[in-house]
């Protein structure tokens, strides 16, 4: 008989690909509770309810997911495992293949403590398999109700909590503490200064009144890129090029359930001259439905001498490895490895945002 696989592992491995082929939450929900709740089972109970067809009884485990635990134990790579992998295609050309492999981590994500769909520990475990060095935690901040974004005290334990998950984690991976803090009406950064100067990493992003009249946007815009505090510029222009699949919401989901929306107006130079002059990152956020900013914009900030970041904004595992979409377009665009500062290692991160003008 065939050697017994891990059928946790494979379920996360099932939850892990449909997130990162962007399937609907609830299905890949059905893989993430499966795994939760078979997780504490001793080998033998799982042996036996595998084979006497009591799986299903059990909160949280379905057909499918049942029939996946079989046959992990049976020593076959499960049907619906298998089908994902072949059916999966990554066809990067050679130069954004080249950009994401520079890429040594992932400055832009978010956990169940904001509105993501799975714990820290989950996210960095994803980010270790993802061959990631680090990855930079950025919950929303507190006026950013409908994503449950993080009080001063909320993020203060926030940290002391990460303190203990790094110290769980592999040796040389790390998780970096951060925000993503809202850019408030004024261009002020929602979150006290003592804090965001704690932080690691710091992404600022406007969420509200994305039709701001040009001149206003473009003043907060400056503003916040002014602050020291700001290390990089979050989804620059807000658009969404697509909406969510329909019928998806749940965790992962709140606060980004907007239809297609276009660019806010800004005067994208001055704001990247300024982005040059105070050595504050762009974004090239890597979400399909954002795309942000646009090819044309990116071009724009390269011109201007900016640095640059490819994240994920993951709000789940498997959207850690959307970073490819954004190496393809800053590809496209000319980006040389060189101006993407995810390239560093931790420490040169965590230098260059603690140094930076
Ligand atoms: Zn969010
Ligand atoms: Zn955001």
């Amino acid at each position: 008989m065939a050697r017994a696989r891990d059928p946790i592992a494979d379920l996360r491995r099932i939850a892990f690909l449909l997130e990162r082929a962007n399937e609907a939450t609830y299905r890949v929900r059905a893989f993430r509770s499966a795994a939760k709740a078979l997780a504490g089972m001793p080998a033998a109970e799982l042996t036996e309810r595998a084979g006497n067809g009591t799986l299903t009884e059990l909160a949280g485990v379905g057909d499918v997911t049942a029939r996946c635990v079989a046959e992990s134990l049976a020593g076959e790579e499960p049907v619906y495992l298998r089908r994902l992998v072949a059916t999966e295609g990554s066809d990067l050309d050679a130069e954004a293949t080249a950009l994401r492999a520079a890429l040594r981590g992932d400055c832009h994500t978010h956990s169940d403590w904001s509105d993501g769909g799975s714990p820290i520990e989950e996210m960095a475990l994803a980010a270790v398999e993802l061959g990631h060095e680090y990855l930079v935690l950025t919950d929303h901040s507190p006026r950013l109700t409908v994503a449950r974004g993080l009080t001063a005290n909320r993020l203060r334990q926030q940290l002391d909590h990460v303190a203990k998950v790094n110290a769980a984690l592999p040796e040389g991976f790390r998780i970096l503490t951060g925000i993503e803090v809202d850019i408030l009406a004024d261009g002020s950064l929602d979150q006290d200064d003592d804090l965001l100067a704690r932080l690691d990493v710091v992404v600022g992003s406007v969420h509200s009144g994305l039709k701001d009249e040009r001149s206003k946007m473009t003043r907060r815009m400056l503003k916040a890129v002014a602050n020291p505090h700001l290390d990089i510029l979050g989804h620059v222009t807000g658009r969404m090029v697509s909406s969510r699949p329909a019928g998806v919401t749940g965790p992962g989901d709140r606060g980004h359930r907007a239809r297609t929306r276009a660019e806010s107006d800004f005067d994208a130079d001055a704001v990247f001259a300024a982005c040059a002059e105070h050595d504050t990152a762009v974004e090239i956020n890597s979400r399909p439905e954002r795309q942000d900013p646009p090819k044309r914009l990116i071009r724009r900030a390269l011109e201007a001498g900016c640095r640059f970041a490819i994240n994920t904004d993951a709000h789940a595992p498997g959207q850690l490895d959307w970073q490819r979409f954004g190496c393809e377009r800053a590809a496209l665009c000319g980006v040389p490895a060189n101006r993407v500062i995810n390239t560093w290692s931790a420490e040169q991160l965590v230098t260059w945002t603690h140094n930076r003008p």
